[in-house]
């Protein structure tokens, strides 16, 4: 018997290819995205405290109120939004989840969805699932930032929603306040959707603020901005995080997770909204990981990749371009079985295999693997 796939060019996933592959070889994993050190003993304590007290059952399929509303009390602290805990928030099993369920919601068989690429690798094939249709635009190599000219050129009545990511996944870039003023000068006056990915939210550096969605009440009135737990406390693994919308947005979003996931882990859900209260955990975030990325910098100066600067996501790209003409996804190969250090080939985050000779690494690592990494790249 066969089946007709519903997604008839992909194969898997290049992060668990590259995970895999790390472990077969025994290499250092730079690849895949998620931190090589111990997350908060206080949130798994308070997990755990849960789980005995006996919160082990189903929550509202919307998410724990309890944590839906701590959760609008920092969005409001942060980003001075006010959010309705009850109608706007919808707690979701992951970022790329939220994704997902934002795209099922609003897409019709060929609409079009304005992708910036490279992209992570999960949006094309959610759009395409959904018989809609990616209009894919480059970001500006090197330094990955907006063509908004080419944006304004590829809009048209069929353009049912953008897709956004700062801090961005795979580059590290991060949008700024001109940015979000060509996006609303391109959206205002017509019914395109946002989506917003901002699950790096907390990993910015420099000095640079975040430019929420959640900080323009205009355009959250017409987006979905999907943030991740697993991001923020150092626990990808718990696959857990939140959808933020207008209510009559959120009300369609409901219909589709309800059938799907329905209601997350609950015990999360009860130790999250206590944890919340630490505002330490999450507002010490970019300098911890500042200070990572700054350590991770001075290592790889030793070796002849060349930095590609950004100022967000726990993630680095670097340009091998001038000492070797081969493809990213054979160097990536290479590393993790001659070097034992593995890394993400930046091709597999462009639909056309576009190869412009950069390996993306994440640096959410304990000093010690960094340095174990860099010497390895080194021999
Ligand atoms: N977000 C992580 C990354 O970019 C990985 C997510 C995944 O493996 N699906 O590496």
């Amino acid at each position: 018997m066969n089946i007709t796939s519903k997604l008839p060019n992909v194969g898997t996933t290049i992060f668990t290819v590259m995970s895999q592959l790390a472990l077969e070889q025994n290499a250092i994993n730079l690849g895949q995205g998620f931190p090589d050190f111990f997350m908060s003993e206080e949130l798994t304590g308070l997990v755990n405290r849960a789980m005995q007290q006996g919160f082990n059952q189903y929550v509202h399929m919307n998410g724990l109120m309890l944590l839906r509303e701590r959760l609008a009390q920092k969005i409001e602290k942060l980003y001075a939004a006010k959010i309705n805990p009850d109608t706007d928030i919808t707690v979701t099993p992951g970022g790329t989840y939220a994704i997902y369920t934002a795209f099922t919601t609003i897409l019709q068989p060929r609409d079009e969805v304005i992708v910036f690429e490279p992209a992570y690798d999960s949006y094309i094939p959610n759009i395409e699932i959904n018989g809609a249709v990616p209009v894919l635009v480059s970001l500006k190599f090197p330094g990955y930032s907006i063509p908004w000219q080419e944006v304004k050129q590829k809009v048209n009545n069929k353009t049912k929603a953008i897709i956004i990511n700062s801090p961005h996944n795979p580059t590290g870039a991060v949008l700024s306040e001109e940015d979000i003023q060509q996006l609303r000068s391109i959206v205002q006056g017509t019914n395109i959707i946002i989506i917003s990915d901002e699950v790096y939210e907390h990993l910015i550096f420099d000095n640079i603020l975040h430019q929420s969605i959640l900080r323009y009440p205009d355009l959250l009135e017409r987006s979905f901005v999907c943030f991740s737990f697993g991001k923020t406390y150092h626990c990808t693994g718990w696959k857990i995080g939140y959808c933020i919308s207008s209510p009559a947005f959120m009300k369609e979003f409901r219909k589709v997770h309800q059938f799907n996931c329905f209601s997350c882990n609950s015990p999360v859900q009860f130790a999250l909204a206590d944890y919340l209260q630490n505002e330490n955990a999450y507002l010490q975030l970019g300098s911890f990981m500042q200070k990572k990325r700054d350590y991770f910098r001075s290592l790889m100066q030793q070796t002849p990749f060349k930095l590609i600067p950004s100022h967000g996501s726990y993630f680095e790209c670097y340009s091998y371009a001038y000492f070797s003409n081969e493809a990213d996804k054979d160097l990536a190969i290479r590393l993790t079985k001659e070097k034992a250090v593995a890394t993400i080939p930046m091709s597999s985050f462009y639909k056309d295999g576009t190869d412009n000779k950069v390996l993306r690494f994440c640096f959410a690592k304990k000093e010690e693997t960094l340095e174990t990494a860099v010497e390895r790249l080194l021999k």
